[in-house]
C-alpha cells in the first residue's frame, strides 16, 4: 500500500500532499510518494521555508509561521534559538518520515482514517484544533490525534496556501485535478522567489477580500486548462487565522454549476466581455481608479451574487445606453449553467424579444420599449406586452406574438415557491434581446444619446426588489 493517495478528505492534509506532489513533479500522484521522497522534500523546502528575521530583513525569509502555526512552532519559537530552528524543525520532519506507515485499511487518524493515530497534535501541528472558540474541538481535550505521514503532510501545507490580509486561503475540492491546478500555481510561485533568492513565504497576490480572492484562485487554476468540461467540479475555500487570541475560519462553497459557467468563460471568447461584467459590480469611483490595486479588494456584486445565488442577470444589461453587456450567447450560457433555466424556455423568449424588436423598429418609435422598461408591475408588464400585440395586428404580422401556452409555461410561468410569477427576470430577458438587436437603430435614431464612455451602475441597486 501507498503512503498517501488522493483526496484523503482532511483539507490540510489534502492541500500538504498536493504542495509535495507538485514539488516532486507535474506528473507525480500521490500514491507514487515514497520515504526517499519525503526526505528529498525535507531537504530541498525547508531551508525554503526558513522564518523571517526582522533584525535581518536582507536576509529574506518566510514569514507566515506564526499566523499559521502559532508561535510555538519550532521556527517561530522565540525560545528557539535562531540557528537551531531550522535543524530541529528538520529533525522532527525526519521524525515523521521514520514513523510513516503505508495506509491501512481504517485507523483513528484525523487526517487519512486509514492509518492510526501514533502522534497528538495542537493546533501548533494542524491549524484551528483542538481550543474553544472556532476551533476543531471535538472531545473538549487540547489537540487531535494524527498518523506521522498526515502530520507531516500539513507542515507543507504552507506551500500552497495563499496569504490574504494576515488570513490564508485553503483550497479543498472534490476534484484532486482542481487541487492540483491551483498546488502549481502556489508551488511555482515558492519556486520563483526561491529562483530570486527573496523568500517571502505564502503565495500573496493581494487579495484581502476573500470572495474576489477565490474568483481569482479558479480564474488561476483555470489557466493550465487541465480540468475537462463535463467534470462536476465543487470547491470549499477556508478562509482562516490560528491567531492565539481570536482565531477566525469562514467558509465559502462554489458550486459545479459555478465553476462549470467560470471555466467556459474565462477559457473561451467570452474572457473578454466576462471581465467587463465583473467590472461593473466593484462598488468604486473609477474616476479615481488608477490601476487594479484601487479596486481589486472591494466588494464586488457580481461576485458576492454568484456566492449567495441571487440572479447577476441585471449586470448584463445597460439600462443607461440601452445596450447588452456581452451577447445572447454569453447570458443564456449563465441561465442554462448556474441558473438552470431550460433550453426551451430560453429560445422562446428570445424569440419573442426578437418580434417585439422588429415591432419597435417598424413602428418607428421608442414609446413601447420605455413602457416596458419602466413597467413596475406584472399588470403593467402585461399591458405592455399587450399594446405590443395589437400593434402587431395592425402591422399585419402573420403570426401571434406568443401562444397561450408559451405564456404559461415560458414567458411567465409559475415561480416554484407558488410566489408571484418572475415577471421581472423574463422582462430583463426580454429587454437584453431587445437592447442586442436595436442598440444601433436606437442610437442611430437619436432614442439613445448618452455618453458612451459612461458606464453608469447606479440602476443595478433596485435589481433585488420583487414585487
Ligand atoms: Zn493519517
Amino acid at each position: 500500500m501507498p503512503i498517501y493517495e488522493k483526496l484523503m478528505g482532511n483539507p490540510f492534509v489534502d492541500a500538504g500532499v498536493c504542495g509535495i506532489c507538485e514539488w516532486l513533479g507535474r506528473t507525480v500522484q500521490p500514491d507514487q510518494i515514497t520515504k526517499d521522497d519525503l526526505e528529498r522534500v525535507v531537504d530541498e523546502i525547508v531551508p525554503i521555508m526558513k522564518p523571517f528575521d526582522k533584525k535581518r530583513p536582507e536576509a529574506h525569509g518566510w514569514k507566515n509561521w506564526i499566523s499559521i502555526f502559532t508561535n510555538n512552532h519550532k521556527l517561530s519559537n522565540p525560545s528557539i534559538k535562531k540557528d537551531q530552528r531550522v535543524p530541529q524543525f528538520k529533525s522532527l520532519l525526519f521524525k515523521y518520515i521514520d514513523e510513516v506507515e503505508k495506509l491501512g485499511q481504517a485507523g483513528d487518524c484525523m487526517g487519512c482514517g486509514r492509518r492510526d493515530a501514533n502522534t497528538w497534535l495542537t493546533r501548533t501541528g494542524v491549524p484551528l484544533t483542538g481550543a474553544g472558540n472556532c476551533n476543531y474541538f471535538p472531545i473538549f481535550s487540547e489537540g487531535a490525534g494524527y498518523c506521522s505521514a498526515c502530520a507531516y503532510a500539513i507542515q507543507m501545507s504552507p506551500l500552497v496556501f495563499m496569504a490574504t490580509a494576515g488570513k490564508f486561503l485553503t483550497l479543498h475540492s472534490n476534484s484532486w485535478k482542481a487541487l492540483k491546478s491551483w498546488a502549481r500555481v502556489c508551488v511555482e510561485d515558492v519556486r520563483e522567489q526561491q529562483l530570486k533568492q527573496e523568500i517571502a513565504g505564502c503565495y500573496t497576490p493581494g487579495y484581502a477580500n476573500p470572495r474576489n480572492g477565490i474568483f481569482y484562485m479558479t480564474r488561476e487554476m483555470l489557466k493550465y486548462g487541465e480540468m475537462r468540461p463535463d467534470e462536476n467540479i465543487s470547491m470549499q475555500v477556508y478562509c482562516w487565522t490560528n491567531y492565539i487570541q481570536g482565531p477566525e475560519l469562514e467558509v465559502f462553497y462554489m458550486p459545479a454549476p459555478i465553476f462549470k459557467f467560470l471555466r467556459i468563460v474565462y477559457m473561451g471568447k467570452f474572457n473578454k466581455t466576462w471581465q467587463e461584467i465583473v467590472r461593473c459590480g466593484y462598488l468604486v469611483n473609477w474616476d479615481k481608479v488608477e490601476s487594479e490595486d484601487d479596486y481589486k479588494n472591494r466588494t464586488n456584486r457580481v461576485y458576492e451574487n454568484l456566492l449567495q445565488d441571487i440572479s447577476i442577470l441585471g449586470f448584463f444589461i445597460n439600462r443607461q445606453h440601452r445596450k447588452p453587456r456581452g451577447n445572447w450567447e454569453l447570458l443564456s450560457l449563465y441561465f442554462k449553467e448556474v441558473r438552470s433555466m431550460e433550453i426551451t424556455r430560453l429560445e422562446k423568449i428570445k424569440q419573442v424579444g426578437n418580434l417585439i424588436a422588429e415591432c419597435i423598429k417598424e413602428s418607428g418609435s421608442d414609446k413601447r420599449l420605455t413602457r416596458l422598461e419602466r413597467a413596475k408591475s406584472y399588470e403593467a408588464c402585461r399591458t405592455v406586452l399587450l399594446y405590443i400585440i395589437k400593434e402587431r395586428i395592425k402591422l399585419g404580422a402573420e403570426k401571434p406574438l406568443f401562444s397561450l401556452d408559451d405564456y404559461m409555461e415560458h414567458l411567465f410561468p409559475e415561480s416554484e415557491d407558488f410566489s408571484a410569477t418572475p415577471w421581472r427576470e423574463t422582462r430583463d430577458l426580454l429587454l437584453f434581446r431587445i437592447y442586442e438587436k436595436l442598440h444601433n437603430w436606437l442610437q442611430e435614431k437619436g432614442f439613445v444619446d448618452f455618453d458612451e464612455d459612461e458606464d453608469d451602475t447606479s440602476d443595478l441597486d433596485s435589481e433585488s426588489d420583487t414585487e
